[in-house]
């Protein structure tokens, strides 16, 4: 038994789940939950409620969607020909804030991480390849985020792909080294978008 009453700590262990959520953090939010005013508290709680039952993943590319095809997938003016490559679907938030994109994306749902036990298993490397065999896609871009799991993620697809009949590009370096997608500012994304290279996967 913890030092907790029992809902206390089930609340910290909870928080404590939430990724960048170290223990001082889970206790400090649960003291603060408990604080605050009832229906503010239950607002949250419904707040994460509603999204759970009303949000999924679109079946096509893993991004966030209200139905089975996410607004980006379901909106036919978008250039199918071009496959934008992510880890996340806030990355294609900031890739959509540099307006320098109009193709279609596709979410891996994670990076390579050996030490989280993170293989291209865990991630949706098999739904990409099948998009690629059915879709019109003539270009993939490898926009992974400019860190250790992000560029080990680039390197496995580059190679993967590279006996397929479409170009393999990676956007160009320039972000801040280790950082994420979606701290870099629109500006630099969108000039290593427009500087991307092709990747051979030698
Ligand atoms: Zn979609």
């Amino acid at each position: 038994m913890g030092v907790y009453a029992q809902p206390v700590q089930e609340l910290i262990d909870e928080l404590g789940r939430l990724p960048g959520i170290g223990p001082k953090s889970a206790q400090r939010i649960a003291f603060h939950l408990l604080k605050m005013e009832k229906v503010d508290a239950l607002r949250l709680a419904r707040a994460i409620t509603e999204a759970k039952d009303r949000v999924a993943f679109c079946e096509r590319c893993f991004n966030i969607a209200e139905g089975p095809l996410c607004d980006l997938c379901a909106d036919d003016r978008r250039d199918s020909t071009v496959l934008c490559v992510v880890e996340e679907p806030r990355d294609i938030v900031a890739v959509e804030k540099t307006q320098e994109f109009n193709g279609r994306y596709h979410v891996l749902q994670g990076a390579i991480s050996p030490i989280e036990g993170i293989g291209p298993e865990q991630l949706r490397v098999r739904e990409l390849l099948a998009r690629l065999d059915s879709d019109e896609v003539t270009e993939v871009i490898l926009c992974t985020n400019p860190n250790l799991e992000g560029e080990a993620t680039a390197m496995y697809l580059s190679r993967l792909l590279k006996d397929l009949q479409v170009k393999v590009t990676r956007i160009a370096s320039g972000l801040p080294v280790g950082g994420d997608l979606e701290y870099a500012d629109e500006l630099t994304l969108g000039r290593a978008l427009e500087g991307r290279r092709e990747v051979t996967g030698s």
